[in-house]
């Protein structure tokens, strides 16, 4: 599943692949009720025909087109969405945006988890308390306070740091990897954190977040970038996926928990 930095980087590429052109036509393919639930995609047709992309932009895990129109896009890629800027229909294509002067964008998705729905400008301010998107752990403002505030629950840490609701950009990747980087134990509640161990996972999480986009994001399977590249964090990850092998700082077996319904991975000696 893209996280943050996996949605930011196909953002990044977007913007400057398809800013400035223009939608010539929608087509679908199968599972059009999925990808847009009740929403009348030849309406949809006729509201967006000739304008322009005038802009791409991130709300929490949501990729937003804006058109000229003032109609918003919000794409969801849930599981197994990929956003391709490509002549030919990628394999599993869901939706195919038709762009004037080359390559279309196409909506590929294996599982047809993805989502987009339409919004009008004048209702897209409320687009976050909507969703409930939580506080940006990408963006430069998210501070030492906000991540605070985050944790003043008693639920374990990384089901708070995973609620999309509190605090948004982080998946179940970059949890396991800020936990291990911060020597804090993955299965300690979120309210048991002294204060000197909140603000060092607070630089952590800055800091593995803002290496993981430089890097264009973390690709295990599905996660592609527009241009069909991979991203390139994966041979940076300390932990996830790596139970077994032994710990870069110690040298013990990684070791992997399930923990409700997801897998933790940490090392019980360098994770207190
Ligand atoms: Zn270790």
């Amino acid at each position: 599943m893209p996280e943050g930095p996996e949605v930011q980087s196909i953002v990044t590429d977007l913007h400057n692949l398809i800013v400035g052109r223009r939608i010539l036509d929608l087509v679908t393919y199968d599972y059009t009720r999925r990808l847009f639930g009740e929403i009348d995609v030849d309406c949809l047709r006729d509201k967006t025909a000739g304008s322009k992309i005038v802009g791409v932009t991130r709300r929490g895990k949501n990729i937003i087109l804006q058109l000229s129109s003032d109609v918003y896009l919000a794409i969801h890629l849930r599981m197994t969405g990929q956003m391709f800027l490509r002549s030919d229909v990628p394999k599993y294509c869901r939706l195919t945006i038709k762009l004037d002067g080359g390559e279309d964008l196409h909506l590929a998705d294996v599982r047809t988890f993805a989502t987009c729905e339409v919004w009008d400008a004048k209702d897209f301010e409320t687009f976050e308390a909507q969703k409930k998107i939580g506080v940006d752990a990408l963006s430069p403002s998210f501070s030492l306070r906000d991540l605070k505030t985050v944790l003043q629950s008693k639920r374990l840490l990384p089901a708070v740091l995973l609620d999309q609701t509190k605090i948004s950009g982080l998946g179940n990747i970059y949890v396991n990897e800020c936990l291990f980087e911060s020597g804090i134990h993955p299965l300690r509640k979120a309210n048991n954190l002294s204060c000197d161990e909140i603000k060092k996972l607070h630089q952590v999480i800055v800091k593995i977040l803002k290496k993981a986009i430089e890097n264009r994001g973390t690709t295990f399977s599905d996660y592609r970038l527009p241009g069909g590249e991979i991203g390139g964090f994966q041979k940076y990850l300390k932990v996830f996926r790596r139970d077994g092998e032994p710990c870069v700082k110690c040298k013990q077996s990684i070791k992997r928990k399930k923990s409700g319904g997801r897998s933790v991975f940490y090392c019980s000696n360098c994770q207190i």
